[in-house]
């Protein structure tokens, strides 16, 4: 390794956190760690939101503290100015799925309008996201990546989805940000893709403004990047990026056995790995035409981006080169490459507590079901709580 191992320093990585938070951090992730209780908690949390119980109190001083800014944008006001102060950027993520009518996908459009406009006028806030379920439902996606005929009434839909898509593109260029595309399970992706290079087409013409993202636990995405990369060189407009590994594996699997079809996922994590890092690589080789986001806690592949940005003599701040982590996960990472001068942001989720519940159900399962994972955040917190009493 050219580079120097950063990620060590918990002085760095844990700054904004005060001793007691540091020991609820601690206390959360040893629950996390515990496999069976997460699927207690989690069964049991479902019921009693169902049930209507007073459970919301207790999620929110709990796992909704650490892995959310807030219920609204104000709310994240201060974690997104303490960040900044690190030099940690935010993309205020509005975590809100689930939702099937035209009604909850207007609010959800407004909703992200609204958090552009916010982030406009924040130097802390210089890219947006969104989720494509947000904007249109699923099974529409899905229809449509199948290639099945649409009726009329189905035509008129899509055609607000692509709409809804289009107006937070354009507010993007128009307010200066960079805009993040998330992508979610793999049978309503290829309609999402679709919509999004169409995106790239009429945003991406002087630099990249639209970023999509790629998977890389599925196998076909370094070939669909290097086609999407040919498209783009011919028709004349920047791609950007978001890599990640993907967060529906399990879901992916299960469904490729149920129908019978070969799962679009790498036969183990070390074809993921190596995956993730050349797609990286390709990327790294061609930012002429390509911006990169690396959504990602894998510290070998966050080093490896790192070494090759050494070796070509690109800048720690080249401003076509991005990483990203959770809020509540991983500022070992996000913290010491700032420090370093690198591009950073976290994704700072936020919404109602009740509808935020997926998504601090997957990041709870996640953090239980990687291994290591949730092993490395107690030992760094551990390692920061002796080093501060040392200090004392
Ligand atoms: C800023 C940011 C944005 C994100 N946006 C998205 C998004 O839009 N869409 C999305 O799906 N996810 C998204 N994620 C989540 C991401 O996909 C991963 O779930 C998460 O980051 C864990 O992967 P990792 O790279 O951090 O590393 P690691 O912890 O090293 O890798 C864990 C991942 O490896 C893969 N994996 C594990 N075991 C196997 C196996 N046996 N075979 C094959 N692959 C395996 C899985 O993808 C698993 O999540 C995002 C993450 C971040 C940090």
């Amino acid at each position: 390794m050219i580079t120097e191992p950063i990620f060590e320093n918990t002085k760095i990585a844990f700054a904004l956190k005060s001793d007691v938070e540091l020991e609820r951090a601690f206390f959360l992730f040893k629950m996390i760690s515990i496999q069976p209780l997460v699927k207690i908690g989690t069964a049991a949390t479902n019921l009693a939101i169902k049930a209507n119980l007073p459970v919301e109190g207790l999620i929110r001083v709990t796992v909704f503290n650490h892995f959310c800014g807030g219920v609204n944008e104000e709310d994240c006001l201060p974690v997104i100015d303490k960040m900044y102060e690190k030099g940690v950027s935010s993309v205020l993520d509005y975590s809100v799925e689930g939702k099937e009518n035209e009604a909850e996908f207007d609010s959800a459009l407004t909703t992200v309008l609204r958090i552009m406009d916010f982030a406009k006028e924040r130097k802390a806030m210089p890219i947006a996201v969104f989720k494509p379920t947000g904007f249109g439902r699923f099974k529409l996606f899905e229809k449509l990546g199948r290639g099945d005929d649409l009726s009329k009434e189905e035509r008129d839909e899509w055609h607000r989805v692509e709409s809804r898509f289009e107006t937070v593109c354009k507010k993007a260029k128009d307010n200066g940000l960079a805009l993040l595309i998330d992508a979610e399970e793999s049978w309503m992706q290829d309609a999402a893709d679709e919509l999004v290079t169409k995106m790239m087409q009429k945003y991406n013409t002087e630099k990249a403004v639209v970023f999509n993202t790629l998977q890389l636990y599925r196998h076909d995405r370094l070939d669909y990047l290097k086609k999407q990369h040919e498209l783009a060189r011919q028709n004349g407009y920047y791609l950007g990026y978001k890599i990640v590994r993907g967060a529906y594996m399990e879901k992916e699997n299960e469904r490729a056995e149920e129908y019978k079809y070969e799962s679009p996922i790498c036969k183990n994590k070390f074809a993921t790995d190596t995956n993730f890092d050349q797609t990286a690589q390709y990327i790294l080789d061609h930012l002429e035409d390509i911006c990169l986001f690396a959504g990602t806690h894998n510290e070998d592949s966050t080093y490896l981006i790192m070494e090759q940005m050494k070796m070509k003599g690109i800048p720690n701040d080249d401003p076509r080169i991005w990483f990203g982590q959770l809020y509540g996960m991983s500022d070992h990472i996000s913290f010491n490459l700032a420090d370093k001068g690198y591009n950073v942001a976290k994704y700072v989720p936020f919404g109602p507590v009740k509808d935020v519940m997926p998504y601090l159900i997957r990041r709870a399962e996640e953090n239980t079901s990687v291994a290591g994972q949730t092993g490395r955040e107690l030992s760094l917190l551990s390692k920061e709580k002796k080093r501060r009493k040392l200090e004392e």
